[in-house]
């Protein structure tokens, strides 16, 4: 039996009086001096100076087993009919309530999912912005602008009264076809580590508890409530489990969601490599793991495995684990351990210290913020003749055909979707509600951007669905701008990387109509493009947010540089990547992947075999001596750069260069700042992409295990030579490219990368033996 430590009694009846004589004064007193005094004293817990670990402790010694226990299950999700709980309707519309200790003032988590926006705020009644895809902003290669992203979810969240985020993907696009693509932050672990890293580190700093998910291998949707994800651990450590570290490093979350798959055998909820040994032990991860939604699958496995909290139901950490716990099953220290973490990240989070107030979302912010991180996230991949900039002077007609152009820009599904303002923009006013896996439009119309845009130009529209009429209005116009679609969700898979719904014959025409035709894409992953050698130019927008449109109509028209930088290899074909097909699920479980299956089903023999370790993305084209359509890396500007005076300086741990805007435009949009910060006065921004031509400027790197990503953290001790090169991506540095390690740098978190892509083919001995190699368990 578990011993208590009890509050005196004489300090509860003082509590008890007060508040009685005060009323609902108390809400309003709560922060005087006297009171908060007094708090301190009858709850020491809540003294904002201690730390998080210490604050927790002293809570843990205050309850009672069945108040512990109550931490570490769900109770329900508000939407799902599925998953209803006696509590639920406490959940304010989101997809978890966990309950928390009222007396000893320990706040409920009240959790809403928030990939790239407020998810349900159609069913809640309420506005959500959505930003660009995660795998979009990932393509801004822009710490801060991730960290803006982050920090509007977070502000939102807490408008309309959630305390916890269920965001943070970070899952590498190990295979491209995977549904969730787009919520993730591409397929370089430093990337998408640095991108979503500082995405949740920015929310959480909202006072929310955030979150980094699907902890680990949960790269494809097909079968992925049993798939086996098989894999050397060097080569999940090399990968998968590196972009995880490195955003829970920067990050530093609450809560981490284990997800649904298996790896290596065991259910990534019971897994004790990936969750005791390597998060908690090796990475020391201090806050609590949560399992995917209904990713449970045992109670005594789990819990010793490092599962500590069970959603969105307790069919297995409920009255299951209570009786694990009475029976000497499960220790006690293994459920203070769960509860110690549960209120640890809700100490360190600020939840606590400061719950959210509900309040209208700052729906104009929303917009500005959107609109920038979609203005840097927007990647050009052709530019043939320099059809873009659309130089007025020069273009008098535009025909804008297909994708609903003339009603808005697609969206992300699944768990991750934001629902449009107005409902489903392509279905008549009030009939759009968001159901599970629609292809949901936003009400951001390209067509009308670019009308308000190009005022004095004639600009058409032809929906695409009869191509020779799209052809016809070609033809008789200036230029032609195709918008083409690619929708993914959670809970399927893409069947090919091509355009679906006949869109690629549709480009193909139009192009053979008018030479001058633009490809804008707005897809959640890569695509093929069989008409790519037809068309003058193409532009990923990827799935663009609430301010979509006008970011794209500003790069079409030149008011801003596309200065975006894949984040994502686009192969030529599905034959290119290391598995050509998605192995299919046998033939009794096709079509389960999606639903739940923790209710004690035997897991099936489904698996996928990653043989191909930790060369993911554009290591395995490399290593495979293969030529994508577009590398990761890649995208063009209307300016040009050139780099210069690469130097190492072993001793100073550093890389050196000199870049310069050789081009006629300004480089980089610079962000609007208001007043220069002081540090800014005297240390003035030294970022040239936003000078104009000829500016100049001198960069250092410095060079240590995190700004320098070895493809093989073994090999990095035996680097032996000193040649670097520099360019904007892989492509523009192929020359250099006949050794077979190569190291990406990313700048320092507050210098905008996407511009400057440099890789190093080889880095000076003398440099490599001074630096830290990773330690690997295997
Ligand atoms: C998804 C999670 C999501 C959860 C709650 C699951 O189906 O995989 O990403 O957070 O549902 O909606």
């Amino acid at each position: 039996m578990q011993k208590r430590s009890l509050i005196p009694c004489s300090s509860l009846l003082f509590v008890a009086v007060f508040a009685t004589a005060l009323g609902p004064a108390v809400a309003v007193a709560q922060n005087s001096a006297p009171d908060a005094a007094a708090q301190q004293t009858d709850r020491p817990w809540m003294n904002p100076q201690l730390s998080p670990e210490e604050r927790a402790e002293l809570v843990l010694k205050q309850l009672t087993l069945d108040e512990k226990i109550a931490l570490l299950h769900g109770n329900g999700m508000a939407h799902d009919a599925n998953w209803q709980a006696p509590l639920t309707p406490l959940s304010n519309g989101g997809a978890g309530y966990v309950e928390g200790v009222k007396r000893l003032g320990i706040p409920s988590l009240v959790i809403s999912d928030a990939a790239y926006g407020v998810r349900d705020s159609g069913a809640n009644g309420r506005y959500s912005t959505a930003m660009p895809s995660s795998l979009g902003a990932a393509s801004s290669w822009d710490a801060e602008s991730a960290c803006e992203y982050g920090a509007l979810i977070g502000r939102e969240l807490r408008a309309q009264g959630f305390n916890m985020t269920l965001g943070g993907g970070v899952d590498l696009a190990r295979e491209p076809r995977d549904g969730r693509t787009f919520e993730y932050g591409g397929e370089d672990p430093l990337l998408a580590g640095t991108i979503v890293g500082n995405l949740m580190k920015c929310e959480q700093a909202q006072h929310v508890v955030g979150d980094i998910k699907h902890y680990a291998m949960n790269d494809q949707e097909t079968g992925r409530n049993f798939v086996n994800a098989i894999i050397s651990k060097r080569g999940m450590q090399e990968s998968d489990l590196l972009a995880f570290h490195i955003a829970i490093s920067i990050a530093n979350p609450g809560a981490i969601m284990c997800s649904y798959n298996r790896i290596d055998g065991d259910y990534a909820c019971e897994n004790s490599y990936t969750l005791r040994d390597v998060l908690k032990n090796d990475w020391g991860f201090k806050g609590f793991v949560v399992s995917d939604w209904g990713g449970t699958h045992s109670t005594e496995k789990a819990s010793a495995a490092g599962l500590d909290q069970e959603e969105p139901m307790s069919n297995f950490f409920g009255a299951k684990l209570r009786e694990a716990v009475d029976a000497g099953r499960v220790p006690l220290s293994e459920i203070d351990d769960h509860v110690r973490r549960v209120l640890y990240a809700e100490f360190l989070s600020g939840i606590v210290d400061d719950p959210p107030q509900k309040s209208v979302v700052d729906v104009e912010k929303g917009f500005e913020i959107a609109q920038r991180v979609e203005e840097n996230s927007i990647v050009l991949l052709k530019n043939r003749g320099a059809v873009l900039p659309i130089v007025p002077a020069r273009i008098h007609s535009i025909a804008i055909i297909g994708g609903h152009a003339d009603a808005g820009m697609i969206s992300g599904g699944g768990s991750a979707q934001v629902d449009p303002p107005g409902g489903n923009a392509i279905l008549a006013p009030g009939k759009g509600a968001t159901r599970w896996q629609n292809h949901i439009w936003f009400p951001t119309s390209p067509l009308l951007a670019l009308r308000a845009k190009l005022p004095h130009t004639k600009i058409d529209f032809d929906p695409g669905t009869d191509p020779d009429s799209a052809a016809k209005l070609a033809r008789s116009s200036d230029l032609a701008i195709v918008f083409a679609y690619q929708w993914e969700s959670e809970g399927m898979d893409l069947p090919n990387l091509s355009l679906p719904d006949n869109q690629d014959a549709l480009i193909a025409q139009v192009a053979a109509a008018n030479p001058h035709t633009i490809v804008v894409l707005e897809t959640g992953s890569a695509v093929t493009m069989p008409w790519i050698d037809k068309v003058a130019g193409v532009v990923e927008a990827w799935y663009a947010g609430s301010s979509g449109h006008k970011a794209l109509a500003n790069v079409l028209a030149g008011d801003v540089n596309p200065s975006g930088k894949l984040a994502i290899t686009f192969p030529q074909n599905e034959q290119d990547l290391p598995h050509a097909v998605i192995p299919p699920p046998p033939p009794h479980l096709r079509g389960q992947g999606a639903a739940p299956v923790n209710a004690g089903a035997p897991p099936s023999n489904y698996a996928v075999h990653y043989d191909e370790g930790a060369e993911v993305g554009y290591k395995w084209f490399q290593a495979q001596h293969k030529t994508p359509l577009f590398p990761f890396g890649f995208g063009l500007s209307y300016t040009t750069f050139a780099y210069s005076a690469l130097s190492i300086d072993s001793a100073a741990k550093t890389v050196r260069f000199t870049v310069r805007n050789t081009g006629i435009r300004t480089g980089l949009k610079s962000r609007k700042s208001t007043q220069p910060s002081p540090k800014a006065r005297t240390n003035p921004p030294t970022n040239p992409l936003s000078a104009s031509l000829g500016s100049r400027a001198s960069h250092s790197i410095p060079a240590n295990r995190r700004s320098l990503q070895f493809q093989s953290i073994r090999e990095s001790c035996r680097l032996s030579t000193n040649r670097l090169a520099a360019g904007t991506s892989r492509r523009a540095i192929t020359e250099y490219s006949s050794v077979h390690l190569r190291i990406i740098c990313l700048f320092p978190d507050r210098l905008r990368f996407a511009e400057y892509f440099f890789a190093f083919s080889e880095v000076a001995s003398s440099l490599a033996s001074e630096l830290d190699c990773e330690t690997v368990k295997l």
